[in-house]
């Protein structure tokens, strides 16, 4: 008889836990970084258009990463109408060139007319994500400027080789009737050859971790990305470690201090709809790169060198 309360309470006790595994937003969670809350109150975004909004002086930036041509148009889609729809300015990196050598398969942007018309009506600033964002493997994966089994430099003439894929990503851009002054190196990693080159056709570079705005040693002012990304294997625990850390900036009376991540829309608009409420709330207003560098004075940004 006894045996089988302890069987019956096991079972209580499973379908009990099982609930709270199954929804958990209904109980509190705890980051790494030890934030709490409820999930369900960071999802409400509405409190930066009531009217009780109060500028916490800080800017927040939020950049659509990796479109490329063989991009899943709905996602996309759904992530550029939730920024529209709350008057959010974004920038979307974009990868003019896919590439799966393994498959034998290549894309160009021209050849998707639909996400062409896509990211030129979403009102996005463009920022030049690399030409294929690959060397030998597959787009977004892959390295484009950089040996990742040996960590160092392609073996190869790293200038011309830069330079051709430079211009063979703004041929593709023209070719689709899209422009960019901004650029983003594929997984941050290049080396001064391939900098350097960089430097000749863009005066802004979006990337790396720096909390302000700098400028490196080639003069380009660097936007950062300091809150980096939502991690899809993750994704709740990314969304309270960027808030986490939006927290702290915004509690800095350092105004220059920017809040700025980026977002793979693949991932759908969940997390991207509570980061952007959470952020809200925290009292950011969001910006557009470009925005953000007319926001502070050249002469009052620190150059800070990058590859020496
Ligand atoms: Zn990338």
């Amino acid at each position: 008889m006894r045996k089988k309360w302890v069987i019956f309470l096991c079972l209580i006790l499973y379908l009990v836990a099982g609930f709270f595994w199954c929804n958990p937003g209904i109980i509190k969670e705890t980051s790494g970084n030890g934030v709490s809350g409820e999930i369900p109150a960071i999802l409400v975004d509405e409190s930066g258009e009531q009217g009780d909004f109060t500028w916490n002086g800080h800017y927040a930036l939020v950049r659509l990463e990796d479109v490329n041509p063989a991009s899943d148009i709905t996602s996309l889609e759904d992530c550029i109408e939730l920024l529209k729809s709350k008057n959010i300015p974004f920038s979307i990196a974009l990868i003019p060139i896919y590439k799966n050598p393994e498959k034998n398969v290549t894309i160009y942007l021209h050849e998707k007319p639909e996400l062409v018309r896509l990211i030129k009506n979403s009102g996005a600033t463009i920022v030049l994500h690399g030409c294929t964002h690959q060397y030998d493997g597959e787009t977004g994966i892959d390295f484009e400027f950089w040996d990742e089994t040996s960590n160092a430099p392609l073996e190869i003439n790293n200038t011309e080789y830069a330079t051709s894929k430079i211009e063979l990503a703004l041929e593709e851009l023209k070719r689709c009737n899209l422009s960019a002054e901004i650029w983003e190196t594929p997984h941050y990693t290049s080396n001064y050859d391939v900098a350097g080159v960089v430097s000749r056709y863009f005066s802004k570079i979006y990337e790396g971790y720096d909390r302000k705005l700098t400028k490196n040693e080639f003069g380009q002012i660097v936007v950062p990305a300091n809150l980096d990304y939502v991690k899809g294997e993750q994704p709740v625990q990314s969304v309270f470690e960027i808030l986490a850390k939006a927290e702290n900036i915004s509690s800095s009376d350092d105004e220059d201090i920017v809040a700025s991540f980026f977002y793979h829309p693949f991932l759908g608009t969940d997390y991207l709809r509570m980061l952007i409420g959470g952020l809200k709330k925290q009292g950011y207003k969001f910006v557009g790169p470009e925005e953000c560098i007319l926001s502070v004075k050249p002469e009052e940004i620190e150059t800070i060198p990058q590859y020496s």
